[in-house]
């Protein structure tokens, strides 16, 4: 008979928001940082590509995104040099990202847009930011936050939806859901780190499928709420 999983149980509380975050603000100095964060160091926080480099992320390993990134930025590192490039030769300069062609359309026209109608420039605003192909509101809050130092926003991908779930810091069902709950829920120092901190944790120790529970320093007071089964520890 299939053994069906059961969720851990757990009858443990949320964890506080400020102090955890102050606690994984420590734990995170010594591992590898996310891409996008990387390329902003790297390139000194230039928001066109950290916009760009933000929109080839999705749903792509940091390594690939790192590396299509540097590759599109040695030939196009402005909007109007990409604005000149075909499809093709985007396509050809960003593959294997996920989703390569459409997001090939997608840079060209953005790209297009940013010199036709922001003077070049990438706009400030969330509202400016999500009328550009392809952006949404998880791209247009980490190039506010990584590019334009906004204080003022929180940027939700799966990490963040998924351990603010499990931490019982909201109870939603998407990224959306959950943005709107930690505005509520978290202090307003800590909206612009949300995302690095819960970023970095979620990519070495609170993975996805297999939480790595046992060496993780929140094991004794995480109430792991969703989490079916830990991951072992070698
Ligand atoms: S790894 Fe486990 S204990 Fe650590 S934060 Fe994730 S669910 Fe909680």
């Amino acid at each position: 008979m299939p053994v069906r999983p059961q969720s851990v149980p757990t009858l443990r509380a949320p964890l506080p928001v400020a102090p955890t975050l102050t606690k994984l603000g420590r734990a995170i100095r010594s591992l590898e940082l996310p891409a996008i964060e990387k390329i902003a160091e790297e390139l000194m926080g230039d928001a066109f590509q950290v916009l760009i480099s933000t929109m080839l992320s999705a749903q792509t390993k940091d390594p690939v995104t790192l590396a299509a990134s540097l590759r599109l930025f040695k030939v196009a590192p402005d909007p109007a040099s990409l604005a000149r490039l075909t499809t093709a030769r985007i396509e050809k300069l960003i593959y294997p990202v996920s989703f390569y062609r459409n997001k090939a359309v997608h840079l060209k026209e953005t790209a297009r847009i940013l010199v036709k109608d922001f003077g070049g420039q990438v706009p400030t605003t969330m509202e400016a930011l999500l009328t550009l192909p392809g952006v949404g509101r998880k791209t247009a809050n980490l190039t506010l936050i990584v590019a334009c130092r906004s204080a003022d926003n929180i940027c939700v991908d799966t990490h963040v939806h998924r351990i603010a779930n499990r931490f019982g810091w909201v109870r939603t069902r998407t990224p959306e859901q959950t943005e709107r709950a930690l505005y509520e829920v978290a202090p307003r120092k800590w909206w612009a780190t949300i995302n690095l901190h819960l970023v970095t944790w979620g990519q070495h120790v609170c993975k996805p499928i297999y939480p790595q529970c046992g060496r993780c320093l929140l094991n004794d007071t995480c109430p792991k709420i969703g989490v079916v089964r830990e991951g072992r520890i070698a």
